[in-house]
């Protein structure tokens, strides 16, 4: 009889050990698919922008002579755009990586939500010219700890992202509230929406919805990057749908609100900078 045990558990070890092995190789196979799509999908990314740029410089120096002055502009402003959008992907790349790597300045200052929104502000004015911002801030501070040129950075992959999906012509509202022990930044478009069932996948490195109108494609890195940072600094963010789906997008940004503490003296006598 204990023989009989004895085999039925050698044969259960086995299988369980099977099931371990088609788990790993499963695995193995889904982060190799995974990566060969992040592949092709950086190729696509450099590419485009590139052969567009090859474009216009080739038709530049074959035709630029014979051409009227407005179609050369038409060129340089396409080259300009191109170069810059491929800029912006290798930073974000950049940026990627080195949240991934632990390596990104975390450095946790006291500071002030509402002078990271006017800096972002400012940015937005000067990148987004013509585009309507509405900012509903409730007065006082909003001291967060955290890392004022990142926290900026969100708030501008946000406001970018509100301006590359939703038209023109229509509002965006950026909020800053207190909330409890909570300090609650939103930023709210009247664009396509996210449909419910890619909310959360819209954080994912490379995830992009398709819009169906070929809308200002990105590179779907800036909401992956945007999680990066508020994960580091104790916050959370999230995408949802204010209204209805297909009618507009929210992105809530919340961090851990703090009072600023009058450090102690460094307790072995040495002054702190
Ligand atoms: P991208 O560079 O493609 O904009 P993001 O990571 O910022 O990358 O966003 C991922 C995807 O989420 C986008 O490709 C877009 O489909 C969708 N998305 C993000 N923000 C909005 C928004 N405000 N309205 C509609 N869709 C959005």
């Amino acid at each position: 009889a204990l023989e009989a045990i004895l085999d039925q558990a050698a044969v259960a070890i086995e299988r369980t050990r099977l099931v371990d092995e088609t788990a790993q190789a499963k695995a193995a196979v889904e982060s190799e698919r995974l990566r060969s799509a992040l592949l092709s999908s950086i190729s696509h990314d450099l590419r485009t922008p590139l052969a567009s740029i090859l474009g216009a410089v080739t038709s530049l120096r074959d035709l630029g002579g014979r051409m009227p002055q407005e179609a050369r502009d038409d060129l340089l402003a396409a080259i300009e755009e191109e170069t810059r959008r491929l800029s912006r992907f290798v930073s974000n790349l950049l940026d990627m990586t080195r949240l991934e790597a632990g390596a990104l300045d975390l450095a946790r200052d006291w500071i002030d939500m509402a002078d990271v929104l006017r800096a972002a502000m400012r940015s937005a004015a000067t990148a987004f010219p013509g585009r309507a911002i509405d900012v509903r801030r409730q007065p006082g501070a909003m001291l967060v700890k955290g890392n004022a040129a990142l926290l900026e950075q969100v708030l501008f992959n946000l406001l970018d992202n509100a301006d590359k999906y939703a038209g023109r012509g229509t509002p965006t509202v950026v909020s800053l509230t207190r909330e409890g022990d909570r300090v609650v930044l939103a930023v709210t478009d009247e664009g396509p929406g996210i449909p419910a069932d890619q909310l959360d996948r819209v954080f994912d490195k490379f995830h992009r919805v398709a819009h169906g109108d070929g809308r200002a494609a990105g590179t779907g890195l800036g909401l992956a990057i945007c999680r990066g940072i508020v994960g580091a600094l104790g916050g959370t963010i999230r995408a949802e749908s204010p209204v209805a789906e297909g009618r507009g997008t929210r992105l809530v940004v919340t961090l851990p609100a703090g009072e600023p503490v009058i450090e102690a003296e460094a307790k072995d006598g040495d002054a702190k900078e």
